[in-house]
């Protein structure tokens, strides 16, 4: 089988999975916006999710992304960046990414905000909330504890070129996902009480996104759902 009709099946067995879940949680599917993440994949996969009208895409690395979004660079699609990022590696993402949905520390806000100036671009944030526990512990996966969230969120607002989506999280390995996601969108709750367009709540991968959308997600990033597994990649 040819991998461009591979996609076009995986993507629609995914979909499939989106709108029951959607039904079950009561909610319209237009509401769930789906962010497709490419890293380990080719640019060629890229193109083929393009053509069967994935607009959003998704990468973890500044080098890979950046190489990958010059490649696609006629397609008009939406990057976000979704892995731990280095200050110096802000001004790599800041020239494609429509988003950075890993935004977990001041230093990183200052970075992106030079960055997004140097390039005349306005940069769409969200602060990564860590989900579960943070005490030095194996389980956390980067982040801004709750209390971090909403002095984050007002350095965001009043940084130049940059604004403020939303919130992102990535529930604990292993583990029920449900009360981070719960916690989550308590989170963005708050956060939206103070600024209200920050709408978006980015939770939910391959293993666990039909938890997200009961919880509330608005967002979900997904990878080895839609492209397949990336071991033989890396
Ligand atoms: C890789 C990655 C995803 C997608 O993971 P899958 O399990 O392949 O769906 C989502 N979010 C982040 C932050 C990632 O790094």
């Amino acid at each position: 089988m040819n991998r461009r009709q591979e996609l076009a099946d995986s993507l629609a067995l995914f979909e499939q999975r989106v709108s029951a879940a959607c039904a079950r949680a009561g909610r319209p599917r237009r509401d769930i916006g789906v962010v497709v993440v490419t890293k380990g994949f080719p640019a060629e996969d890229v193109r083929a999710l393009d053509a069967l009208g994935v607009r959003d895409v998704g990468e973890n690395r500044a080098k890979e992304a950046a190489e990958k979004a010059r490649e696609c660079a006629d397609l008009a699609l939406r990057w976000h960046f979704v892995g731990q990022l280095q200050s110096n590696k802000a001004a790599v993402v800041a020239a494609f990414a429509e988003v950075v949905q890993s935004v977990d520390r001041p230093a990183l806000v200052s970075a992106l905000s030079r960055a997004a100036q140097a390039a005349g671009r306005d940069v769409g944030c969200l602060v990564q909330v860590a989900l579960g526990p943070t005490q030095g512990e194996l389980g956390r996966r980067g982040g801004a504890t709750p209390a971090e969230v909403m002095h984050l969120a007002d350095a965001v607002t009043t940084a130049e070129r940059l604004r403020l989506d939303g919130v992102m999280g990535v529930a604990p390995h292993g583990e029920d996902p449900r009360p981070a996601f719960e916690e989550l969108v308590r989170v963005a709750a708050r956060l939206q009480a103070v600024h209200p367009t920050a709408r978006v709540v980015s939770a939910g991968m391959s293993g666990d996104f039909e938890a997200a959308i009961l919880a509330g997600a608005t967002h979900l990033r997904v990878g080895t759902a839609v492209l397949g597994s990336r071991r033989s990649l890396r």
